[in-house]
C-alpha cells in the first residue's frame, strides 16, 4: 500500500447537509459544518483512515441550487488531484437540488475508475428532529472505506448509479429513485470495522486522470459556463410557445411520450434555424421510463427534425440531469466534435430513419 493508501478525500461543498435550520429557513452555516467535520473525522478515524478535508468554495460553501457547470469542474479537479497523489477514494457532501447533475457529471469525469466517489447530502438540517443526515453521513462514509468502485449517491441506505440519478422526492429522506435502473442496497456489514482494503490489484492499479478529464480541467471553470450557456432547454407544455435567440448549439426538447413534441414548435424550429449551424436537439420525454423512440410519431415525433438536417439525439432511458451534464462535458470537451461523446451514451436519429 502506498504512503497515501489510508487516505480518503471528503469535500465539503455546502447543502443542507451543513445547514441550520434554526426554525426559519435552512442556510449553510459554519457551525453546523463544523460538526459536520468532527462526525466525519470521528467516522473514518475508527476504521483508521485519516481524512484530506477540502472545501472547494469555502466555509460554509453553497446551497446546490447554485452550483453550476464552472462548480463542477473545479470539484473535479479537486477529486483528480487527491487520486494522483493517492488518496483511495472520495466523499462528497453536496445539496440534494443538483446532486443529481454533480454526480452524473462527475461519472463522465471518472468514467471507470477503480476508486468511489461517492455523493451524499440530507433532506433534514441535523438540527432538525428527525434527520436523515447522520445516516446518511455514516453509510455514505462506509461505503467509500469499503472501497466500493464508481461514481454514486448514496442516500436513504441506497446506492444510486451517477448517471442514472434523479432527484424524485422534496422533503422525504428516499430522495432519489435510480432513472431506469437499480439502486444497490447497501448492506453496512460490507464495513469489517476497519479491517477493509481495497483488493490487492485495486491497490496496486495507478489512478490515471482520462485525456477527456484533463482536456475539461485545462479548459477550466469558466469554459464550462460558456458551454452550459449554449444548450437551451424547453419544457413543452401543450398551447405554450418557446422562444429561440437562434445562436442555441443544442436544444433540449423536452416532450411528451416517446419524444414527441407540438407540431408547432417543430415548426419553430425549423424555421428560426432554417439555415447552416443547426442546433444538436437532444431529444427528450417528459415520460421518465423506457427508452424513448423519437420517430414513432408522425408529425409529432421530435426525430422528424433529422430529416430537415439536425442532428437529433434519443435521450434513450437517462434521467434529464445526465442528458444535461453530458451536452456540458461533450461542448466542453471536444466542441469541434461533440458527436464522438454523445454517440457514447445516445442514438443519433438518421434521416432515413426518420418516420415519413
Ligand atoms: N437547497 C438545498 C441544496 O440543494 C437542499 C438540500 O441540500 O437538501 O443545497
Amino acid at each position: 500500500m502506498d504512503r497515501h493508501g489510508r487516505q480518503v478525500l471528503v469535500a465539503l461543498t455546502g447543502g443542507t447537509i451543513a445547514s441550520a435550520f434554526k426554525g426559519a429557513s435552512a442556510l449553510p452555516e459554519e457551525a453546523a459544518v463544523d460538526r459536520l467535520k468532527s462526525a466525519i473525522l470521528e467516522f473514518f478515524g475508527e476504521k483508521g483512515l485519516n481524512v484530506v478535508l477540502k472545501e472547494p468554495w469555502g466555509r460554509p460553501g453553497y446551497d446546490s441550487s447554485d452550483l453550476d457547470p464552472g462548480h463542477w469542474v473545479e470539484l473535479a479537479g479537486v477529486i483528480r488531484e487527491a487520486f494522483e497523489e493517492g488518496v483511495r477514494g472520495a466523499l462528497v457532501l453536496h445539496g440534494t437540488d443538483t446532486m443529481a447533475y454533480t454526480a452524473a457529471w462527475l461519472s463522465l469525469c471518472f468514467a471507470g475508475t477503480h476508486l468511489p466517489v461517492i455523493l451524499t447530502g440530507s433532506q433534514f438540517t441535523r438540527d432538525f428532529t428527525p434527520e436523515d443526515g447522520s445516516v446518511n453521513l455514516r453509510g455514505a462514509a462506509q461505503v467509500v472505506a469499503s472501497g466500493f468502485p464508481g461514481v454514486w449517491i448514496y442516500f436513504n441506505w441506497k446506492l444510486i448509479p451517477g448517471a442514472r440519478a434523479h432527484k424524485a422526492r422534496a422533503v422525504h429522506p428516499d430522495a432519489y429513485v435510480a432513472e431506469n435502473g437499480f439502486p444497490v442496497f447497501f448492506n453496512p456489514a460490507w464495513g469489517r470495522g476497519g479491517e477493509e482494503h481495497l483488493p490487492q490489484a485495486a491497490l496496486e492499479k495507478e489512478w490515471r486522470a482520462s485525456e477527456e478529464l484533463r482536456i475539461a480541467l485545462r479548459k477550466g471553470p469558466n469554459a464550462a459556463r460558456e458551454a452550459a450557456g449554449r444548450i437551451r432547454w424547453v419544457f413543452c407544455a401543450p398551447g405554450s410557445t418557446p422562444q429561440f435567440s437562434g445562436t442555441e448549439k443544442y436544444v433540449g426538447l423536452i416532450g411528451f411520450g416517446s419524444g414527441n413534441a407540438p407540431q408547432k414548435v417543430l415548426e419553430q424550429i425549423r424555421e428560426v434555424f432554417s439555415g447552416p449551424g443547426k442546433p444538436h436537439i437532444l431529444a427528450c420525454s417528459q415520460a421518465e421510463g423506457d427508452v424513448k423512440n423519437p420517430n414513432a410519431y408522425h408529425g409529432v415525433g421530435i426525430g422528424t427534425l433529422a430529416e430537415g438536417g439536425f442532428p437529433v439525439w434519443n435521450q434513450m432511458d437517462y434521467p434529464l440531469e445526465f442528458i444535461h451534464s453530458l451536452a456540458c462535458f461533450a461542448e466542453v470537451v471536444s466542441p469541434q466534435n461533440p458527436d464522438r461523446i454523445l454517440e457514447r451514451y445516445l442514438k443519433r436519429l438518421r434521416r432515413e430513419a426518420a418516420v415519413k
